[in-house]
């Protein structure tokens, strides 16, 4: 997989733009899906966002009157989603993502059915057999495209988090964010999880904020699968120009600690001379 993505792309003569959710489970299997929707169309940009209920509501305000629409909206809030910009007619890729139910036997050469064949473990999950979460959510006309995109790239930034935890557990603290939780890496392809993992910081919404000199950056918490955490810490403190401060996340306890790394520094120092 490459590591230039976004942009890569010629929109030189795309005229229309759609948005696509990649929803919960969906997170999980983004290097699949990204690679499946740079086949067809450029992607213009990304945007992670944690699910309010007024969010969702809005968005699948067509479906209110179903006797599902609660059990559908519920699922989503207090997850992130990832909202997908993509220089393309909404009906094209609507044709690649599939129909509904990721199980339907036509549903073989779609993002919803192909995912469906590659991850047994998923398709137990009721909400996916459901087709509640059936790996993202297209756009389905201009019009609709148009409203979501504003929905979702435009709502307001969350307040900048005092933590930022990198692992698979929700960090339980005042002012922490979560993003990675019950997100599924897959560790067999480094470049797929480098490119997984920064994929996902890249589209966290305060980025523009901590670039910018003064602006604070969040304490990272580390913990749970190494790797995620390596490549997290090497891309925030690239992208930041700073120096982190970062935490430990006992997964047993679920408890954090913020590590000192002065002391460290000190030792390591007095042990050159
Ligand atoms: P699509 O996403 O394929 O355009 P719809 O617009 O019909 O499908 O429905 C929107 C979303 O609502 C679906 O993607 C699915 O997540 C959910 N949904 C559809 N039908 C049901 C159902 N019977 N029970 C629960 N959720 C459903």
């Amino acid at each position: 997989m490459t590591n230039t993505w976004l942009n890569d792309a010629s929109t030189d003569g795309v005229q229309n733009t759609t948005l696509v959710l990649i929803k919960p489970v969906g997170l999980s299997h983004w290097p699949t899906i990204k690679k499946m929707i740079l086949n067809t169309a450029p992607i213009s940009r990304t945007r992670l966002v944690k699910v309010t209920e007024s969010l969702i509501k809005e968005h699948y305000d067509e479906h209110r009157e179903q006797g599902w629409f609660a059990q559908l909206t519920n699922y989503f809030v207090g997850r992130y989603v990832l909202a997908v910009e993509i220089s393309a007619d909404p009906l094209k890729i609507r044709k690649i993502i599939g129909t509904t139910k990721p199980t339907d036997p036509t549903n073989t050469d779609t993002i919803r059915g192909l995912i469906n064949s590659l991850t047994p473990e998923d398709t137990t999950m009721t909400e996916y057999t459901k087709g509640i979460d059936n790996l993202i959510h297209g756009a389905d006309s201009e019009e609709a495209a148009a409203r979501e995109i504003k929905l979702w790239f435009d709502s307001p930034m969350p307040q900048n988090p005092q933590y930022l935890c990198l692992t698979n557990h929700n960090l339980e603290m005042e002012g922490a964010v979560s993003p990675f939780v019950g997100i599924q890496f897959d560790l067999e392809n480094s470049n797929v999880l480098a490119s997984h993992v920064t994929d996902l910081l890249e589209a966290m919404p305060w980025n523009q904020h901590w670039k910018k000199a003064g602006n604070a950056i969040p304490i990272v918490v580390v913990g749970g699968l190494t790797p995620v955490s390596i490549i997290g810490l090497q891309y925030l403190t690239t992208f930041s120009g700073r120096k982190l401060k970062f935490g430990w996340m006992n997964p047993e306890s679920g408890e954090m600690q913020v590590i000192d790394l002065q002391t460290v520094k000190n030792r390591a120092t007095r042990h050159r001379m």
